[in-house]
């Protein structure tokens, strides 16, 4: 069965975009996922084809007509969870990766302008997804990543599952560094240990510079790790 994914935007040109190529490119052309990609203007009923208006209450910039989003969602076949991509959404995590990745498939609303209207998310159900503490013009990179990150975990994409597994985030930790031939480049040698070809050794080291990592560079993810293995 395979994943299904559901894109509304006002930018459809913007898709499959990334998501053409490579890893993904492959398995959208084998299958493996589809992508139907819809323009919220095709929603539209006025003669301008109107699909945003000035915010109620005053201030800069347009939002996005719930009536027009709303005919846009209910037009579509409904396949898994309703996200909405916006700065103010929960941040998108491997965990979530994983569930969405596990499932039949997810509907994505990309937002353009200042937003939607509250009342599409809250009659719709839409759930809101962050890709960062960054604003984005419009929600469309942010699917990209979004499903991106959910297709390479789809069965038969990535060439070696176990690389899926020992990555970072997949256990809280970051990954350990990464060296391949030449064995000395610049004067700087591959650590010793990864040529000895004791795997035990080699796995303790790897398990020790990621924590090692973890603990430098996210404090964060370190607390949570250690919450986890008490
Ligand atoms: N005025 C809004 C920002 C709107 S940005 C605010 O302050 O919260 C326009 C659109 O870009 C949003 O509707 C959303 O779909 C997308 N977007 C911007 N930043 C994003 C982010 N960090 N993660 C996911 N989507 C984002």
């Amino acid at each position: 069965m395979s994943f299904r994914a559901q894109v509304l935007t006002l930018f459809p040109e913007m898709f499959p975009g990334p998501l053409g190529l490579s890893l993904a490119g492959r398995a959208l052309a084998q299958g493996t996922w589809s992508l139907d990609v819809t323009n919220i203007r095709d929603s539209a009923t006025d003669r301008h084809r109107t699909v945003d208006d000035h915010p109620a209450g005053g201030g800069a910039g347009m939002v996005l007509k719930p009536d027009v989003l709303a005919a846009a969602i209910d037009a579509a076949p409904h396949v898994g969870p309703r996200l909405l991509m916006s700065p103010r959404g929960a941040p998108l995590t491997q965990a979530l990766v994983r569930e969405l990745a596990a499932g039949p498939g997810c509907l994505i609303v990309c937002g353009r302008f200042e937003g939607v209207d509250e009342r599409v998310i809250e009659r719709r159900n839409l759930r809101e997804v962050s890709i960062g503490d960054y604003v984005l013009s419009g929600g469309e990179p942010a699917a990209l990543v979004l499903l991106d990150a959910v297709v390479r975990l789809l069965p038969g994409v990535m060439g070696s599952q176990a690389s899926g597994i020992e990555e970072s985030f997949e256990d809280g930790l970051l990954e350990h560094a990464q060296y391949t031939k030449p064995n000395s480049w610049e004067g700087v040698e591959i650590p010793q240990i990864l040529l000895s070809g004791d795997h035990r050794a080699m796995a303790r080291w790897k398990q020790e510079r990621r924590e090692a990592l973890t603990r430098a560079r996210r404090p964060d993810l370190w607390q949570s790790y250690k919450a986890g293995k008490i």
